[in-house]
């Protein structure tokens, strides 16, 4: 519960109301939040400071509260932080006048870049008084610096950040270079930064009536707002316009200003696995439910604004419509003249049409593997260079004409979906489904869709409360029913790249394995899972060397929490690998989801690459909560004692 406004924290460095936010004063919350690992504590910090910053800088807000998320801008614009080490590390060393080798040793002493910069800036000789650094200049500097392209945009960068660097004072270089990095690791995770901003809206509207509520009614409104803010984010993801609105209508105006907006990619509804189809009927306990086909391909998000724009984002909010020209040329063809705006869920599947053959026997169109898909270039994506066509099957509307659907159940979205769209050759189709009712029919249908080139099924609730779209959430509304699940192969991992092992043989100018981690949220770590060299082919492991080649950094991060693995070189977290394994075991060397079973990690037995997962990113990787439900579901699903032993 909030304390009473008399109460509130004035904090370590002050400044006077319309006055820009001093970063020193962000920095110093940054340091209290630090300081602390429970989660309310670390609300209450941000809570009082956003009230502050609410009260007297209110357009600093928004800058606050990216740089608090460290991001730039709202996903979809694609502006990013992520500076490689190496350019920090020159950076470092001229703006301190201290030697490359020197901080890199002092990198690896203390594994974290941004106390490098810190102890190297406290120990150098301050000629003159610098004027401080306030959050507006920094966020501005901060998206130049992501900008920068083109030629000599590494030196570019470097000169950019030695100046930002010149200006530090106290315990700022530690933060700045960390934002820099892309990663602040104070412990401080979206969601509590959305809480405190819902609960520092509420506060500062209530103003001096908040003496005159009971703890009880404070405590109810703040529980209310955030709950708000919580549901009207996952709706419109964008800071960019939730932020303004609050600070004009505060939360009471919320849900009327911000709605799903075409343009606004949501963040997709996700699926649980399943492991049998048993499990799938006693999921839905006679409710009504429906199975469509899983299409092995890409999700896309499409949007069409009133405007007549169209675009494409992917599962990750990317912007894709330069990935698939092709298909924002298509879409137009299977929309109904009643349509003006839109949103609609769906999977772009490689596709190769029927085909006449010489001796006059038409081959039937068909679903071709993903491996088709991702042979396409992501970027700079020419009409005249494209080979592999996508077809658009469409399985939720979540926008129409100006109304969010969401909290329509699955059965009214799905009959607007067919009212105003329609299939083209080719180009589009509805997800295939069936409503099935017994282990028998669902077999049958899976067999069906196997046989056409899909991954399995996705079964979804069909009508009732829990039938609405929920953006964000993996929900047991929607299982995955996948053909390895059955065969016995369990769900892949999604991991990443932190290590790599040199070849020996014929993979000798290569790395011959790699080091996989899981991505902890709440320790804010890479885990290590497994050492992995199977599944490659000869021009995998060339392309991957190249790929990873860039991202060799000088040693462990601090925060790769790597067990007893002892990997040749280190990685920046960035690549993200789709891998199989015949079982799961706990594990002396991992340490993925240690802690979370007993005290040993977890690690993958036989691992094998499937796929580069370049809709992910490396946070968005397994977790180690999933992990460990695959373990303990491997245990009680293993008939022969089979799996969930020690490792060998
Ligand atoms: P995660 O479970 O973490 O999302 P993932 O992206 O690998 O992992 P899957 O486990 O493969 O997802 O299952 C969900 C994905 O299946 C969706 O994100 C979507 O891209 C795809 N998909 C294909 N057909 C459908 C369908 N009919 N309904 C919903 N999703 C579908």
């Amino acid at each position: 519960i909030f304390q009473k406004p008399s109460s509130v924290n004035e904090g370590k460095v002050a400044w006077k109301e319309g006055e820009p936010v001093p970063y020193a004063a962000l920095a110093s919350a940054f340091a209290d939040i630090q300081a602390t690992t429970k989660r309310l504590e670390i609300t209450e910090i941000l809570t009082q400071f956003l009230v502050r910053v609410i009260r007297r800088s209110p357009d600093n807000l928004l800058q606050v509260v990216y740089l608090c998320i460290n991001r730039l801008c709202p996903d979809y614009e694609g502006l990013e932080l992520g500076i490689g080490e190496s350019l920090l590390v020159k950076a470092i060393a001229q703006s301190t006048g201290r030697e490359v080798a020197r901080i890199k040793k002092d990198l690896e002493a203390q594994g974290d870049l941004g106390l490098v910069a810190l102890n190297s800036k406290k120990n150098q000789p301050t000629m003159f008084k610098v004027s401080s650094l306030k959050v507006p200049s920094v966020f501005k500097q901060l998206k130049e610096i992501a900008a920068v392209s083109g030629n000599k945009s590494q030196d570019r960068k470097i000169g950019m950040i030695k100046k930002l660097l010149a200006s530090c004072q106290g315990e700022e270089p530690k933060f700045l270079i960390r934002s820099l990095e892309g990663k602040l690791r104070i412990g401080l995770a979206e969601r509590s930064v959305l809480v405190s901003l819902a609960r520092a809206v509420v506060i500062s509207k209530l103003g001096k009536f908040i003496s005159k509520l009971s703890q009880e009614a404070l405590a109810k409104k703040l529980e209310e707002g955030t709950e708000l803010v919580k549901a009207v984010y996952s709706e419109l993801p964008s800071y960019d316009l939730v932020i303004p609105a609050l600070l004009r209508d505060g939360v009471e105006g919320l849900r009327e200003a911000c709605k799903l907006t075409p343009g606004v990619p949501l963040k997709p509804m996700l699926a649980k696995p399943t492991k049998a189809i048993s499990e799938v009927l006693d999921r839905f306990e006679g409710k009504p439910f429906t199975c469509e086909y899983k299409y092995d391909g890409e999700r896309a998000q499409v949007h069409l604004l009133p405007d007549g724009k169209l675009a494409v984002f992917s599962r990750n909010s990317e912007n894709m419509s330069v990935k698939y020209p092709d298909l924002v040329e298509q879409i137009p063809r299977c929309i109904n003249s009643t349509v003006k705006s839109f949103v609609l869920d769906a999977e772009a599947a490689a596709w190769k049409a029927a085909e006449t053959l010489p001796d006059g026997t038409v081959e039937p169109a068909k679903l071709l593997p993903f491996q088709e898909l991702s042979r396409r270039k992501r970027k700079d994506v020419k009409a005249s260079d494209i080979t592999v066509k996508v077809k658009l099957f469409g399985f939720d509307l979540l926008y129409l004409n100006g109304e969010p659907l969401l909290s329509l159940s699955l059965a009214e979205r799905r009959t607007l979906l067919r009212e105003h769209f329609h299939p083209v050759e080719d180009e589009f189709d509805y997800a295939r489904s069936e409503d099935c009712n017994s282990v028998e029919e669902i077999s049958v249908f899976l067999d069906k869709s196997v046989k056409e080139g899909t991954e399995g099924l996705m079964v979804k609730m069909l009508s009732g409360p829990d039938s609405t779209y929920e953006p964000s959430r993996r929900s047991m509304n929607w299982l995955k029913l996948k053909k390895d699940y059955l065969a016995g192969t369990g769900d892949s991992l999604d991991l990443v790249v932190i290590g790599g092992y040199y070849g020996k043989g014929k993979r000798t100018n290569v790395y011959g394995a790699f080091l996989l981690a899981c991505y902890d949220a709440d320790s804010e770590t890479y885990q290590t899972i497994c050492k992995i060299g199977t599944g490659f082919t000869e021009v995998d492991l060339e392309s991957h060397y190249k790929t990873l080649k860039e991202l060799e950094i000088s040693g462990k991060k601090g925060y790769y929490d790597v067990g007893e693995a002892k990997p040749d070189v280190y990685f920046e977290a960035r690549v993200v690998w789709e891998v199989l394994t015949a079982d799961l075991s706990l594990s002396p060397v991992y340490t993925a989801a240690k802690g979370l079973i007993e005290a040993r990690g977890i690690s993958l037995r036989f691992p094998r690459f499937i796929r580069i997962r370049d809709d992910k990113t490396a946070e968005e990787s397994t977790s180690p909560e999933q992990i460990e439900a695959m373990y303990r579901s491997q245990v009680v699903n293993s008939s022969k004692g089979k799996g969930g032993g020690e490792e060998d």
